[in-house]
């Protein structure tokens, strides 16, 4: 028997994953499997090429023990284990891990006592109360089965940036040394375009010679377009998308007498353009950036010369909206703040949990006295070019007032308001839970503003327009939180918000030091990593610095209007 792909021993170690999962025990290994078997669907090599060279633990998270599962995946087309566990549970059973929120005990629970077996029994069960009513599940397993059914149809095998962006990096990496005579090695796809989940990994490479140009050579998992250099720019746009923006090029090509294909703008039977700038000036456009290529009016834009400017990372001058060992965060105040200042910043925002979120260690007020000294302290060390705000993530209490009294919020130098629970509550009361917040004269950010979370929740019900315009008119700032997991606000509404009077705040939420580096999701770093997707231009990105005079406020309206709200709410408080 052929030995099999690494697109199909993935699959396999996906179900390996999964039933060891469903077994109970040490979570870790399922875990371990699962990131392994993404690891093959980016691999630059062909699989059975890396286990004829015994190299399969150059491979990211491979070890002895999975190379050796995944060489007799490969050679017999499965393992003994496998197949012992797929006696004990029917392949249908498997789905229902899909849905965010059902745990592997929840799901074998599902499976033994009601005996549904697939996606649509889940659903069919969920509809008829059937769930509601069994033993040690209950009614809110079933509310959120139902919520989230779409989310497990719909997101399979797509990716968070970060693992995306881990695995490409890794595929790149070793396709160069794979193939050291390859000119250009560029990331193409959903990626490129800054897409918040990516479906497909793919990857265009410029050759000296390639046999017949364009064809998708695809590796075992990973799409890679090898093409020489003349092809190389038609094959990078084809290979970027999306459908629909290449679709209005290629109209546009037509109207004007040419052919726009895959292997590059043709007039006539001459090829005339092949590089991916020369084939937008053929056209008569600017290079439009591939975060902007959705066909969402980008060309009628771009012919106009109006397309937006895009953030750059460069042009972030702090960070803010962090966590520390105060609260859920993994490092204390101090070295999350150097590595803020390594990163050549000017500021670190502080915005730990307030006080009622217990699970994830909420401040109480003797606790923000103790960091605020910490971080005067550091301050003063820190000298002129560098400071600690302090900053506090409030939540949003049911009835949309704040965490804590007047007189502590006072004392922050901003203060991010964010949801953390009860997000069952209509949209009625959920925006005008918002509303309230937003008028709070001391709330600076809303943070994450619909709490979605991808492929796991979809966010609560809020009349979002509503809550931008409250936002425009309140001076606050509107986050658009760059962890992968979250990208809330979504990139589709920026261009609105920016349009009502908007500032928003692009902003990490980093729990631990790399997590720093999320910024990187909404912006740009360089040509050769581009994340960038704010639909924002560089001035609103910058959020005021809420203090001091070396930190001087991009947006100077936002601080007044900030100070004014401050000064006549002052009477309220004596009351
Ligand atoms: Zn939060
Ligand atoms: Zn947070």
């Amino acid at each position: 028997m052929p030995s099999l792909d690494a697109r199909a021993v993935a699959s396999l170690l996906r179900e390996y994953a999964q039933r060891t999962a469903l077994l109970g025990g040490n979570p870790y290994r399922p875990k371990a499997y699962g990131r392994a078997a993404d690891s093959l669907t980016a691999l630059a090599v062909p699989l059975h090429v890396l286990i004829a060279e015994d190299r399969l633990t150059e491979i990211p998270g491979v070890g002895d023990a999975i190379a050796d599962i995944i060489t007799k995946l490969s050679k017999s087309g499965t393992h003994p284990s496998l197949e012992k566990l797929r006696k004990e549970i029917p392949e249908g059973v498997l789905e229902l891990l899909a849905v965010p929120g059902l745990s592997p005990e929840k799901v074998l629970r599902l499976y033994k006592d009601l005996g549904i077996a697939s996606l649509a029994e889940l659903e069919a069960a969920a509809k008829d109360d059937r769930i509601k009513k069994a033993k040690g599940l209950g009614a809110a397993l079933q509310t959120k089965i139902l919520q989230n059914l779409a989310i497990a149809k719909s997101g399979e095998g797509r990716l968070h940036l970060h693992r995306a962006a881990a695995l490409l990096a890794h595929a790149k990496d070793s396709l160069r040394k794979a193939r050291p005579e390859l000119k250009r090695v560029t990331v193409a796809g959903d990626f490129r375009r800054g897409c918040e989940l990516v479906g497909k990994l793919t990857i265009v490479a410029e050759a000296a010679k390639v046999a017949k140009t364009s064809k998708a050579s695809v590796a075992d998992g990973l799409q890679i377009r090898l093409t020489d250099r003349k092809h190389f720019g038609a094959a990078l746009l084809f290979a970027t998308g999306s459908a629909a923006h290449v679709a209005q090029l290629q109209a546009l090509a037509a109207e004007k007498g040419m052919r726009l294909e895959a292997d590059g703008l043709h007039k006539g039977r001459s090829l005339i353009a092949g590089d991916e700038t020369e084939i937008y000036l053929a056209l008569g456009l600017p290079l439009i950036d591939p975060e902007l290529r959705e066909g969402r009016g980008e060309l009628e834009l771009a012919l106009k010369g109006k397309l937006p400017k895009l953030v750059n990372d460069q042009d972030l001058r702090g960070i803010l909206h962090c966590h520390t060992d105060a609260s859920d965060g993994t490092e204390t105040l101090e070295t999350m703040a150097k590595a803020t200042r390594q990163r050549g910043f000017e500021y670190f925002g502080v915005a730990d949990h307030s006080k009622s979120a217990h699970y994830a260690g909420g401040l109480s007020v003797e606790e923000i006295a103790q960091q605020h000294r910490e971080a005067d302290r550091l301050n003063k060390r820190f000298g002129k070019d560098f400071r600690i705000l302090k900053g506090i993530e409030s939540d949003i209490l049911a009835d949309g007032s704040l965490d804590y009294e007047d007189d502590v919020l006072e004392r922050f130098d901003f203060v991010v308001a964010s949801i953390h629970g009860r997000f069952k509550l209509d949209r009625k009361a959920q925006t005008s839970r918002l509303l309230r917040a937003i008028s709070h004269p001391h709330t600076t950010i809303i943070g994450h503003m619909t709490g979605r979370q991808l492929q796991r929740r979809p966010g609560y019900e809020i009349d979002i327009e509503k809550v931008l315009r409250a936002c425009a008119k309140h001076d606050v700032v509107v986050e658009i939180n760059a962890h992968p997991w979250r990208l809330d606000l979504d990139w589709r509404w920026h261009q609105a918000a920016l349009e009502f009077g908007c500032m928003l705040s692009i902003n990490p939420d980093a729990h631990s030091i790399p997590e720093l580096d999320h910024t990187r999701y909404t912006c740009a770093r360089s040509p050769e990593n581009k994340f960038r997707r704010a639909y924002a231009c560089a001035q609103s990105a910058q959020i005021c610095s809420p203090a001091g005079d070396k930190f001087p406020s991009v947006c100077e309206a936002h601080q007044q209007g900030r100070r004014q709200r401050l000064r006549s709410h002052k009477p309220r408080l004596g009351r």
